[in-house]
């Protein structure tokens, strides 16, 4: 009689198995469909890469709102004496990667802490700028007073640039960049690899806070 009971208990514990299943698979479905749901939000999808439900083509020049401050830029800081050479805008995820190796393959300094596709210039949304002395020359210098109003030429430049709502790369405190200049649309450097782009309308990309809140 004793010698029964753990087959008893065995049939029970079979009996109890379809019902298990049952509640695990409804939980299963359950869990689907929040997540299905929590897929379709928008808020969802500015952290998911894009490319799970489309093609993301890839940026190959500057991204237009960019390019329109940057002219902008130019012709401000013309309008105060100072010429600004443009040294570098779009740059491919290739072109980036080479420059990374900058420095760190050979011999030079390492000019850049971004490898390939981890610049907002390989997205089209940095520039990089110099001054255009009077004899032609390009100069980096920072207290560099082509237009002698007293003021460095260059922190003239930033300020306009901050005005039209770039970042400056010389406020970064881990590694300044003083020539860079970009502008991100709060979007990380994460969700621009996995396909989230600015809006190309002017009007729509004025909506948010002005760039420069995120750095990186
Ligand atoms: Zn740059």
């Amino acid at each position: 009689m004793n010698r029964e009971m753990p087959g008893t208990a065995a049939l029970a514990g079979k009996r109890a198995a379809p019902a298990r299943a049952r509640k695990r698979l409804l939980l299963l479905i359950a869990v689907l469909l929040v997540l299905l749901t929590a897929l379709n939000l928008p808020a969802v999808h500015r952290w998911l890469p894009v490319s799970l439900w489309r093609d993301v083509p890839p940026v190959t020049s500057l991204h237009p709102i960019v390019e329109a401050r940057m002219k902008t830029l130019v012709t401000e800081a013309k309008a105060q004496g100072i010429s600004i050479a443009i040294t570098d805008g779009f740059r491919s995820s290739e072109e980036q990667e080479a420059l990374y190796r900058k420095g760190r393959d050979g011999g030079g300094a390492i000019v850049t802490n971004a490898r390939g596709g981890e610049s907002y210039h390989n997205y089209g949304l940095a520039i990089d700028f110099a001054l255009r002395a009077k004899d032609g020359r390009i100069v980096w210098d920072m207290k560099y007073d082509g237009n002698g109003n007293g003021k460095a030429d260059w922190m003239e430049v930033v300020a306009i640039a901050k005005r039209l709502g770039f970042a400056w790369g010389g406020d970064w405190k881990d590694f300044p960049d003083y020539p860079h200049l970009q502008m991100d649309f709060g979007l990380s450097i994460r969700q621009l690899q996995w396909g989230q782009r600015p809006p190309e309308d002017l009007k729509q990309a004025e909506a948010p806070a002005p760039a420069g809140v995120r750095k990186s």
